[in-house]
């Protein structure tokens, strides 16, 4: 077997694993988002063994194993293999980017089950290879129109499952357009593949091509790409949700679930182990993954989730006012060789500041360098780290001019109190 493909700057995944500053980071997509018991237990063990023993839940809820040098990779790869875990190509691995709703299969809260569905789009992502000509970020999301809505996350192709009596349809939008096609259930995947294609074909006769599916909707609208798919869509007003909360234990039919939240995503190969070994104890023998830095325990019910909160360390986080869901950060140094300052570390410092400007959702961004890997959009105040300081954004992203410049962290916090006590910012 050839070593993976080194590849840095680029989506990673397992096959084509990415430099970074505390070695390679090799990403892990979970298939549907459900690894079982069995599988968590097997990623801990070769973060442990092959990487640093860190492992980040991202925001397309996949796992990334950091910290692992070169002479580990080959034997990773192979261990990963054995436990089934990846993909056969490199090109497989990168167009199956596949979000599914996390309950998807739990309870009857759901429009319907969406699980086989998911299954079928993952196979036909791999198996199409004219789709393997899709950029690495071009993303689906199935909603299952469940408790934890995915409007908030974004996709170049989305399905929402439909409440109907009788039917198992799918409302289905492109990024980028107003308009909705409505489609069967069962013809999910062919529906997909055809809307993929079309975006492959028309982003080719643009220069530069688009990379994602709102720049090729902007570019040459999106009739082109509903015709060649053969779908007809009308102007549809998309439904309201409320914003998904994950945290905590929630009653479902005669059991439950259980959200456990870890700060930016960020978990040790023991907390899988936990995670594991409590699904396996009191739940449904797997972990649910979820694009807000949470894991979820399903088959959980009040009794157990008070067995498993008992034994949850501090850095778990299961209350929604909790202070460190106001701040978010992307790895900074030492994990990224561009990272200017320790970010997380610094992020949960001012973490009750944060909290402070802003009652709920995310207050404070706190970035290693002006890329803002953790956040591409505006918020209320982002920090960007510059030679070891950091300069502040007010309403802006991480690249966007700052207001105040040098600020050490006393600075920040002295900078975040005036803030929050309508002081406002003084250049
Ligand atoms: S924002 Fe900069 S420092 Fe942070 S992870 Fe991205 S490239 Fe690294």
């Amino acid at each position: 077997m050839s070593a993976p493909a080194e590849v840095k700057g680029w989506c990673p995944g397992a096959l084509r694993p990415m430099l970074s500053g505390d070695g390679y980071l090799v990403r892990l997509r979970i298939r549907g988002g459900v690894a079982s018991a069995a599988a968590a237990r097997a990623i801990a063990s070769c973060a442990q063994e092959f990487g640093n023993g860190l492992i980040d839940l991202s925001a397309r809820a996949n796992l990334q194993l950091r910290g692992v040098q070169e002479a580990s990779l080959q034997p990773l790869i192979e261990a990963l293999r054995a436990h089934r875990l990846i993909d056969e190509s490199a090109e497989a691995e990168s167009v199956r980017n596949v979000l599914a709703s996390p309950l998807a299969g739990v309870g009857d809260d759901a429009a319907f089950d969406v699980s086989a569905h998911v299954r079928a789009l993952e196979q036909r992502l791999v198996s199409d290879v004219a789709l393997h000509a899709l950029p690495s970020k071009f993303g689906f999301i199935i909603d299952d129109d469940g408790p934890l809505s995915l409007s908030t996350v974004s996709a170049d192709i989305r399905f929402l499952a439909l409440r109907e009596a009788g039917a198992q349809r799918f409302e289905v939008r492109l990024a980028g357009c107003e308009a909705a096609a409505v489609v069967d259930a069962c013809a999910l995947a062919d529906v997909a593949a055809g809307l993929a294609r079309a975006f492959v074909e028309q982003a080719r006769t643009c220069d530069p091509p688009p990379r994602r599916m709102a720049g090729l909707v902007a570019a040459k609208g999106a009739a082109a790409i509903w015709r060649a798919a053969g779908l007809a869509p009308l102007p549809r007003e998309a439904k309201p949700s409320p914003p998904p909360q994950p945290l905590g234990h929630h009653t479902c039919g005669a059991s439950g679930w259980l959200g456990l939240g870890f700060a930016f995503g960020r978990l040790g190969a023991c907390d899988l182990t936990w995670l594991a070994d409590m699904a396996q104890r009191h739940g449904a023998r797997e972990l649910r993954l979820t694009p807000w830095r949470a894991v979820l325990l399903p088959g959980v019910d009040a009794q157990a989730a008070q067995e498993i909160l008992a034994q949850a360390d501090a850095r778990i986080i299961i209350d929604p006012s909790d202070a460190r869901l106001a701040v978010i950060a992307c790895p900074g140094a030492p994990a990224c060789a561009s990272a200017e300052a320790p970010t997380q570390e610094d992020a949960l410092a001012l973490a009750p500041l944060a909290r402070a400007l802003a009652p709920a959702g995310v207050a404070l961004h706190v970035s290693g360098c002006a890329k803002g890997c953790a956040r591409p959009a505006p918020t209320p105040v982002t920090l960007t780290a510059r030679a070891g300081l950091y300069d502040l954004i007010a309403a802006g992203r991480a690249c966007d001019a700052a207001a105040l410049s040098g600020l050490d962290l006393d600075a920040c916090r002295a900078a975040l109190r005036a803030m929050a006590s309508s002081e406002g910012v003084r250049p």
